[in-house]
């Protein structure tokens, strides 16, 4: 359940400073024009978003009419037994991976990836042809399901139920990323879970081990959710079937729903990143100095400067995520996989749906397909690895963003 939030203190009201509108049709305007921007929680309506049984209903469908060019497999399945789909098309040599919904309330990359999807699985033009011949596609389409469908940000599991799987973290105390108070509106003491997007380990075969719990945000996770352990057994499978690691992977998201691009001042559509982990842990008897030479801060950098190329271009406002020199948090699946030697990209869509519903989400999945669509192209051509990644901090930062929530 979500708490209800009374009227909104600080409204800017839309109508002062026209002088022409009379009183009598200021009043008139609708009221959802003046709603102000918030990051409260409230209940707003999503049923426009693709739900679980909406995805496997589109997804049966786009294989069918494919002419077999996308492929449909189960990777595994959440705590409550929905199935995690992987799904392929295109057979060429750069491989990309795109998930969505690893937290549940941040609904758009899964609309997005359907759109795309569709149009490199049924389209006969030389553009979806030229890109079935150099790209290898995988989408994980709401890879938290059991989130999703409870419309919030952590899936659906107790740490007792860890523990049966895990018996060697008996009498451990929570993990840190555990959720079972009260987040972003939901109430989680009845129903607690992890959030997803902690849990990951740049060593890909880590069995859990009783001393890295509780941990923390700057150490790396456990793959103790399944949804975690279905993402990595699609890495692994690609790279046994490849012969090495995946070239792209993109992790498609939500943030705060009043952030702006700075400088324009204008409400923000999507903003990128490339992975949080800080320069000085490379070095040498640093942490992370074993990955220096195959960690892609540089790849991630050019991946994010072309997605936001492709949202400028089709109109919508990108910006930088923000990302302080001491950002670490290695337990995300983008910086897993970064330190793998795979380029990833974070993509941050304005507002969740505590915060904005479905409001914009036409306009916001929209955004979402430029950026992807710019990234697939330019991976295709080659014309990614020509970018400078140094212009990365050329783009445009955000202004009034509130906490981080990726
Ligand atoms: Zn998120």
């Amino acid at each position: 359940m979500r708490v209800p939030v009374g009227p909104l203190v600080g409204a800017v009201i839309a109508s002062v400073g026209l002088g022409l509108v009379s009183p009598v049709a200021a009043v008139a305007r609708p009221e959802v024009q003046a709603r102000p921007c918030s990051d409260d929680p409230r209940d707003l309506p999503i049923h426009e978003f693709t739900d679980y049984r909406e995805l496997q209903v589109e997804l049966g469908r786009l294989q069918r009419v494919s002419k077999g060019r996308l492929k449909v497999e189960t990777a595994g399945r959440s705590t409550r037994g929905r199935a995690i789909h992987r799904v392929t098309v295109g057979t060429g040599p750069k491989v990309m991976v795109v998930s969505s919904e690893i937290h549940g309330n941040e609904k758009t990359g899964t609309d997005a990836l359907l759109r795309i999807l569709d149009f490199l699985g049924t389209s006969e033009s030389a553009h979806a042809k030229r890109l079935r011949a150099t790209i290898t596609f995988v989408a994980v389409p709401k890879l938290n399901p059991d989130g999703a469908e409870l419309d919030r940000r952590g899936n659906d599991l107790s740490w007792t139920e860890v523990q049966q799987t895990f018996p060697q973290l008996a009498g451990r105390p929570l993990a840190w990323n555990y959720i079972s108070g009260e987040v972003q509106g939901d109430d989680y003491r009845t129903r607690p879970g992890f959030d997803v997007n902690r849990d990951f380990h740049p060593e890909l075969d880590y069995v859990p081990q009783a001393a890295d719990v509780p941990g923390s945000p700057d150490r790396p996770g456990w793959f103790i959710t399944p949804e975690a352990r279905a993402l990595r057994q699609i890495y692994l499978d690609l790279k046994a079937e490849r012969g090495k690691v995946p070239d792209v992977y993109v992790d498609l998201h939500h943030q705060g729903a009043c952030v702006r691009q700075a400088g324009s001042d204008k409400l923000l559509d999507v903003a990128v990143d490339y992975p949080p982990l800080p320069d000085r842990f490379f070095e040498d008897g640093q942490k992370y100095a074993k990955y220096r030479d195959v960690y892609t801060k540089d790849e991630s950098r050019q991946l994010a400067i072309s997605a936001y190329n492709g949202m400028t271009e089709g109109g919508y406002v990108g910006a930088r995520y923000p990302h302080a020199p001491d950002r670490d948090l290695p337990g995300q699946a983008r910086c897993s996989f970064a330190l793998n030697g795979t380029g990833t990209v974070l993509f941050e869509v304005r507002g969740q749906t505590q915060t904005l519903g479905q409001q914009h989400r036409e306009r916001f999945t929209r955004a979402v397909v430029a950026g992807l669509n710019r990234m697939i192209a330019d991976v295709s051509t080659g014309a990614v690895d020509r970018i400078d990644p140094e212009k990365f901090d050329t783009i445009p930062g955000t202004a009034a963003a509130g906490a981080l929530v990726d």
